[in-house]
């Protein structure tokens, strides 16, 4: 069905284009690795791409087509690939943007390996890099050399919250020639849409907010245009970071209810935000949708909701953090975000340990801070859940 004139709940349901020839009401798992030629000129014309026709699931499948389609349309690109997790989405965007000799600049507070790989894979193939304070494009600018080829960016990022401005961001991009991609993934769609800006690449971990679930892996990547679509995809492929028809059906359905997941989980965000800001053993709160927030006004123009995801820090440093990390019941300690449950985890010691101090500290993740991923649970009973904690400390 042609969802382009609707709106982006209907495209949540109805996106994605692929027909099932059985008749099946949603697109099935398509579980196979390979897919049968008519006769042999088919299967030349198919390689050649003179007819379009699938050939070998690493290449394309319709499952998965079906979910590259949807985030395509959601994100307002030109095509999106799939893949096995949100690294394999970025190092696609690393691999195909950057060789020898090259430069890219990124934002101090990414999620931790997006900047540790760059920091200690990519030195090895003579790349280079500078990590900034991205929220500041006097910072951006500051560090451009003639072969910076990327700036990437988070936004709001990991887990300092810290917002880039997207428009400023493409200006200053565009006149140095300097390619730009954002992850999307604390946003998704429905927050934010990067391309929108003129960013060139948006990237998700779909393990978090597009599946929804906690119940897998996987990563997209969506393209402003043709050209760039067609590179990623070479790399993609080539370096067989694709997806599996399992996972991305999964995804898929996850993707669903994104809408309605998200709207519940921000109003909760607010909620709690304003508990944990107003309670005396807690020192600071970072969340988009509170006044307080350093860039609460460019949130405000660029994101269509603060979402879901609130930093803290509670008086007493870390000791006083993990007292409410080893009383919470109903939160689950662990990584990772975007689910239907509320996560709470530590990045200091957990997503971001692998991370240098100084590039902590520059980043300003304290040892102290705290992130909260707010599920879709009663909202009563995840402050209740934070207030035995916090009387414990
Ligand atoms: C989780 C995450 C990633 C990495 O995704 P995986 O699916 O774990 O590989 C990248 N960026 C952000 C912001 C994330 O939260």
């Amino acid at each position: 069905m042609d969802t382009s004139d609707k709106g982006f709940n209907s495209k949540l349901i109805h996106s994605g284009g692929i027909v099932d020839e059985k008749g099946s009401a949603i697109t099935p798992i398509y579980q196979t690795s390979t897919f049968r030629f008519k006769d042999a000129d088919q299967g030349a014309r198919f390689f050649s791409g003179e007819e379009k026709g699938y050939i070998y699931t690493r290449l394309g499948n319709p499952t998965i087509e079906d979910l590259e389609n949807t985030l395509t349309d959601l994100e307002n690109g030109y095509g999106s690939l799939a893949t096995a997790s949100g690294m394999a989405a970025v190092n696609t965007v690393y691999l195909t943007l950057l060789g020898k000799g090259d430069h890219m600049i990124g934002h101090h507070a990414l999620y931790g390996p997006s900047r540790g790989i760059m920091e200690k894979l990519y030195p090895k193939f003579g790349i280079e890099s500078d990590f900034i304070d991205a929220t500041s494009i006097e910072e951006i600018e500051k560090v451009i050399r003639p072969n910076t080829k990327l700036l990437y960016l988070e936004t709001p990022a990991n887990p300092t919250m810290g917002i880039t401005d997207l428009t400023a961001a493409v200006e200053l991009a565009k006149k140095h020639n300097i390619l730009t991609c954002v992850d999307n993934t604390f946003c998704s769609p429905y927050l934010q849409k990067p391309l929108d800006f003129g960013i060139d690449i948006v990237l998700h971990s779909m393990t978090k907010f597009i599946n929804g679930h906690a119940d897998i892996v996987g990563g997209i990547l969506v393209a402003k245009d043709k050209v760039l679509f067609e590179q990623l995809k070479y790399v993609m492929i080539n370096m067989g970071f694709n997806i599996d028809p399992h996972q991305a059906f999964l995804a898929r359905r996850g993707l669903k209810t994104l809408g309605i997941r998200i709207d519940r989980a921000q109003e909760s965000s607010m909620k709690v935000a304003e508990y944990l800001e107003s309670h005396p053993k807690v020192e600071w709160v970072l969340y988009p949708g509170l006044k307080s927030h350093p860039q609460y006004e460019l949130g405000e123009r660029q994101m269509n909701g603060p979402g879901a995801m609130i930093s803290f820090e509670v008086k007493g440093g870390l000791e006083a953090g993990k007292t409410v990390m080893n009383n919470v019941e109903l939160a689950v300690l662990a990584v990772s975000l975007g689910g239907v449950e509320t996560l709470i985890q530590h990045p200091a010691s957990m997503t971001h340990s692998k991370l240098s101090r100084e590039a902590r500290d520059s980043a300003a993740i304290s040892d102290g801070l705290i992130r909260l991923s707010v599920g879709i649970e009663e909202v009563e009973d995840i402050i209740a859940d934070l207030d035995q904690a916090l009387k414990l400390v």
